[in-house]
């Protein structure tokens, strides 16, 4: 069974929408196998968003998802990392599509609610990177 990472990002669980995100991937038939919240420390975060370590946002992105609680967990079921992709909508919230979680609750792109691994190579990287145990 394929399985991906989701994050609620420190906005989500700011705004207190932590139960409709976990309520719309059990809705989609999506399985919750792990799940804790913790903040996260900057090496961890520069780790998650390696990719981006050149970009001019990149100490913007490390300073917003170390700056609170965020909620991590492991998503599992059929072709999992498309799917959540589909339920958080576009990276910027403007062009997401009402529905989707980032469509309904946001604007900026930075601040976009969820994160969901991008592959399945970026999903077996980052469960490793979140939870050890599960590697
Ligand atoms: P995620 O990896 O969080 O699921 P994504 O794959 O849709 O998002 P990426 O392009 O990988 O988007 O960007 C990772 C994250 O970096 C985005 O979710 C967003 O929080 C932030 N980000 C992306 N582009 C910008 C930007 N231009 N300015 C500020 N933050 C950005």
């Amino acid at each position: 069974m394929e399985r991906t990472l989701v994050l609620i990002k420190p906005d989500g669980v700011r705004r207190n929408i932590i139960g409709d995100v976990i309520a719309r991937i059990e809705r989609k038939g999506l399985k919750i196998t792990a799940m804790n919240m913790r903040t996260l420390d900057a090496d961890t975060a520069k780790a998650h968003y390696e990719e981006h370590a050149s970009r001019p946002f990149f100490e913007s992105l490390v300073e917003f998802i170390t700056g609170g609680p965020l909620v991590a967990m492991v998503v599992e079921g059929e072709r999992a990392v498309e799917a959540f992709r589909a339920l958080a909508g576009a990276t910027d919230p403007v062009a997401a599509a009402p529905g989707t979680i980032r469509g309904d609750y946001a604007l900026e792109v930075q601040q976009n609610i969820v994160h969901g691994s991008d592959s399945t190579y970026s999903a077996e990287r980052e469960i490793k990177l979140f939870f050890p145990e599960l590697a």
